[in-house]
Order: C-alpha cells, then sequence, then structure tokens
C-alpha cells in the first residue's frame, strides 16, 4: 500500500508541502508517517534502535551503514550537535563488526551557501574564513576519529554547485589516512558528463600522491533540482541528456575501478540489478573474489532488498544505509525517497513491481 501510494505521481507530488505544513499546524500526523514511510525506510529515531535493525540485517549477513540523517540544519549549534552524534556513531561503529562504515553528509555539519562560496572560487570575508576554518577542522576531525577507531568512513556528494569544496575536503582526508588502504571514501556520482572523468582525475592524483583512493560510486540523486538550477540559469546541464548515458558511464566506472584494484577501494551504491550483476560479472572475469574487501555492495533500508539479501547469501560483503533520527528531522531524506518511488512515464516504481510480482508469485504456489 505504502508504494502504491507513493507511485501515485499527484500525491508525490503534493505530499511532501502537505506532511511539511501540517507538522507546522501541529497537526498529529507524526505517528502515521512514523508507522508508514518512516517504518519502511528508517532504522529508528535514535542510534540504539538503528542498531536494533543492524542486528536484524546482522543476521542475514548483511552489514549497516549507520546515517544520522537529518538534513536542513543551518545553525552553528545544530552542525555542533550533529558532529557531536556523529563523534558518538563513529564510536560505537568501531565496536560492532556488522557496521561496516561510517558516513556523513558535508551540508550536515557545514552551511550550504559557504560551500558554495569556496566552490566558486570566490574571496571569503573574514568571519566567512573563519567559519571555513571551522568546517574544514571539523571534517577532518571527523576523518581522524574514524581512522583511530579503526573504521572506515564514506561522505555523500551533493549538489555540483557545492562538490568543489567538498572534493577539496576528501581529498585532504584521504591524503592523510589512506595509505595501503582505504579508510576515506569520496562519492562520484554518474550522473554528471564529468563524472567518469573526475574518477579518473582523482584515482590518478591519488596514485600520483601515494595513497590508496576510497570511492563510492553512485549515479547522483539531486536530478530535478540540478536540471532546474541549469535552466533558470540558461546554463548546459552538468548531468547525462539520458539514463541510459547515466547507465553507461555507471557501468564504465565500475570497469575502470574493478581494474584499478591495487590502489583503490569501492562500494558500489546502486539499486540497479544490471548495474549489480555487472560488477558480479567484472569480479569473476578478472578472479577477484566475492568477499573481496576492497569491493562493497550497497543498498539503502527499504529499498533492493532482493539485491542485498542475495548477494549476502552468495559470499558478497554488502551493506545496507541505515538512516535514522527524530521523525521531523528526517522528513527531506524520506521526501526524496518518495520522489524515486514516483511512477515514471506510466510505469510502477522498480519496488512496487517487484512486490507485486513477489505477491503474485506466493500467490500461485
Ligand atoms: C548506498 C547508497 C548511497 C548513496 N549515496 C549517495 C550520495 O552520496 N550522493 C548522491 O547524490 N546519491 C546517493 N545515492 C543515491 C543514488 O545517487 C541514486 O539516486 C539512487 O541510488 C538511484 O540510482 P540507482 O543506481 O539505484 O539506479 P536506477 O534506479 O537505475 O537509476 C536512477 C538514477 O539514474 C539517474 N537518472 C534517471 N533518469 C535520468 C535521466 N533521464 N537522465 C540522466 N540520468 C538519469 C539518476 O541518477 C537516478 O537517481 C546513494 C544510493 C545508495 C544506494
Amino acid at each position: 500500500m505504502l508504494f502504491k501510494a507513493m507511485s501515485f505521481q499527484p500525491l508525490s507530488a503534493i505530499g511532501p508541502s502537505m506532511v511539511t505544513w501540517a507538522l507546522k499546524l501541529h497537526l498529529p500526523i507524526g505517528p502515521i508517517i512514523r508507522k508508514t514511510i518512516f517504518s519502511q525506510f528508517c532504522g529508528g529515531e535514535s542510534i540504539d534502535q538503528a542498531l536494533i535493525s543492524a542486528g536484524h540485517l546482522a543476521r542475514q549477513n548483511v552489514r549497516s551503514i549507520l546515517d544520522f540523517a537529518v538534513e536542513g540544519a543551518q545553525s552553528e549549534e545544530s552542525f555542533a550537535r550533529t558532529v557531536a552524534e556523529l563523534e558518538n556513531v563513529i564510536k560505537i561503529s568501531s565496536s560492532h563488526a556488522h557496521v561496516s562504515f561510517a558516513v556523513f553528509k558535508p551540508t550536515g555539519i557545514t552551511r550550504f551557501a559557504l560551500l558554495e562560496k569556496v566552490s566558486r572560487g570566490e574571496a571569503l570575508a573574514k568571519d566567512e574564513a573563519s567559519e571555513w576554518e571551522l568546517a574544514s577542522q571539523r571534517f577532518q576531525n571527523l576523518c581522524t576519529l574514524a581512522r583511530k577507531h579503526n573504521i572506515r568512513i564514506m561522505i555523500d556528494a551533493e549538489e555540483t554547485w557545492i562538490q568543489p569544496a567538498i572534493d577539496q575536503m576528501c581529498e585532504t582526508a584521504m591524503k592523510i589516512h589512506n595509505g595501503n588502504q582505504a579508510y576515506v571514501f569520496t562519492t562520484v556520482q554518474l550522473y554528471r558528463k564529468d563524472g567518469l572523468a573526475r574518477l579518473e582525475q582523482q584515482y590518478n592524483a591519488a596514485k600520483a600522491g601515494g595513497y590508496h583512493f576510497g570511492v563510492k560510486l553512485v549515479r547522483g540523486a539531486y536530478l530535478i533540482k540540478e536540471r532546474e538550477r541549469a535552466k533558470a540559469r540558461g546554463l548546459d546541464s552538468p548531468l547525462h541528456s539520458t539514463k541510459k548515458a547515466t547507465d553507461h558511464e555507471f557501468d564504465q566506472a565500475l570497469r575502470f575501478c574493478v581494474n584499478h584494484l591495487d590502489h583503490m577501494s569501492i562500494c558500489a551504491g546502486t539499486h540497479n540489478d544490471s548495474s549489480t550483476l555487472h560488477l558480479a560479472k567484472l569480479m569473476a572475469d578478472r578472479g577477484v573474489a566475492k568477499n573481496d574487501s576492497r569491493i562493497e555492495f550497497a543498498q539503502l533500508l527499504g529499498m533492493s532488498d532482493n539485491l542485498t539479501f542475495n548477494l549476502a547469501h552468495h559470499g558478497y560483503n554488502v551493506s545496507k544505509y541505515v538512516p535514522y533520527g527524530p521523525v521531523e528531522a528526517v522528513l527531506p531524506y524520506l521526501f526524496r525517497r518518495a520522489e524515486e518511488n514516483t511512477a515514471i512515464r506510466g510505469q510502477v516504481s522498480r519496488e512496487l513491481s517487484l512486490i507485486e510480482s513477489e505477491i503474485q508469485r506466493r500467490r500461485s504456489n
């Protein structure tokens, strides 16, 4: 029912603003969200609850990436709170063998507008310069703490116009922490026209710098926002114009990575069946063991369980992002999941069609 509701386009289109308004008016919709979309896509409201979800996954040999999914914070106090929570996650994760990575979003620890200004290469005012200094320190401290606790850490990729600042901080952290092994993982989005070139260039920089390159490969989550911004500014879209081109680029990136495993480790963050199969085949062709520690598959909690559990069953390293946080604070994350599961061009979403065919299969047994 949940996936059917999300795939109904008019509801998905107005749902986020309805929910936002209802919460502003203090209407009692929290329990409804908690029992539906939240329980499908989130591991809980606190780290303890997320660890219980991680424990369930561990029984099926699936590891977890505890993701404090609070977004949209703007004040220094909320950034400091997020950093404290992330530090806690790193420390706790290190004592749970079934937690594979720590993760964070740069906009969770610093202002979007500041990342944008740094990305444009503009001169910063004095107070902005000290704010940037603090943000960079927070970023580096999280990576240092993860290394100290022997837990790998991934940094999510965000909008193209703030990514140069994020890349700069990731590169610094990788130089410091990734010797013969990757502790810090950056993210490359292959829906970008320059995705593959960026991947190769970052790999080459790591190789030349004598450190291991850690990268999460994803297609990219901000398709609509990126296109709207480019259109509004009369710019060429930075993204591929077709899904087919993105798919091709993603699979090329997987090939590049498997061919260069000597100096890199990867996490393939995808729900796409054919890319997953493609990676498994590349590994088999190159004689890479299914459980090679340099390759991790990952899906989001509540999505593509068919891939996650089958990969685990066949001995691959596979993790779920387990987002958690107070219901109201994780709404932007939940809205993105709803948007992803909307019917596109009259086709039901992938999750819905998988669920429907499984129900059909069970009925006919
Ligand atoms: C573990 C994990 C971590 C993630 N971390 C990040 C992150 O750090 N940053 C981030 O941005 N995203 C992240 N994502 C989300 C990811 O980028 C995708 O949005 C999502 O996984 C859907 O893509 P897919 O590979 O699963 O495959 P599919 O569902 O087959 O592909 C959907 C994707 O294809 C692309 N696409 C769709 N239509 C078009 C079109 N017309 N033209 C061009 N491209 C198109 C878009 O990127 C879209 O999201 C993560 C996903 C996972 C599973």
